[in-house]
């Protein structure tokens, strides 16, 4: 009931979640592969809930032309959104624009979003981006992590704007306390024993950063 798709233009994981609702963690930067990928599985107009980890544009620039066909809600961080606008939807980094979008619901810690079996708890996790969120249920024992946390001790960049290393080490000390087994990355393969690989990135961000 969780599938993954790998989006284009850099490689993002979108997970199609079908559960009592239909829901995307994420949809990449490229509008047309990912509404024929989602066609696969269902008519893209049962999407009930578009939500997002962060706002970088190879997750999310794809968001306002998904919205407008499928009329799904649009979930993110409220910090993330002020943050998306205040980078007038930019990535100065690598100098790419991508449509503005409109925002259904700002979520804030503790959120629950309920799709039916899957109760995804909503967990600021800060430190790649100001409103970087990672979603856990508790039932499964599973997470998206967005590029916060990646599989053998990965973890996001904090040095795009936004960045904050002393709050991503925060982060990543906070999800190491939660029992997790399944990871599902913004980036590279999920993987099971996730409190492993969350330990070991704590690890090697108090080395690093
Ligand atoms: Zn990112």
């Amino acid at each position: 009931m969780i599938e993954r798709i790998v989006a284009p233009p850099l490689g993002a994981n979108v997970y199609l979640i079908l559960d009592e609702k239909k829901a995307l963690v994420d949809v990449g930067g490229d509008f047309d592969f990912i509404h024929r990928a989602v066609s696969g599985y269902i008519d893209v107009k049962e999407l009930d809930y578009i939500i997002l980890t962060h706002t970088h544009f190879d997750h999310a620039s794809a968001t306002r032309d998904l919205r407008e066909v499928s009329n799904a809600k649009v979930m993110l961080h409220e910090k993330e959104y002020d943050f998306a606008k205040l980078q007038n939807f930019s990535s100065s980094f690598f100098g790419i624009n991508f449509p503005p979008f409109e925002a259904d619901s700002l979520l804030k810690e503790g959120d629950v979003i309920d799709l039916g079996k899957l109760k995804l708890e909503v967990i600021h996790t800060p430190g790649h981006t100001p409103g970087s969120i990672c979603l856990y249920d508790e039932g499964e024992r599973l997470m998206f992590t967005g590029d916060t946390v990646f599989p053998n001790g990965g973890f996001g960049r904090v040095d795009f704007p936004g960045g904050n290393a002393v709050e991503m080490i925060e982060s990543l000390k906070r999800l190491s306390e939660f029992d997790v087994e399944i990871m599902y990355p913004g980036h590279d393969e999920p993987v099971n024993s996730a409190n492993e690989h969350v330990k070991l990135a704590l690890k090697f961000a108090r080395m690093f950063l």
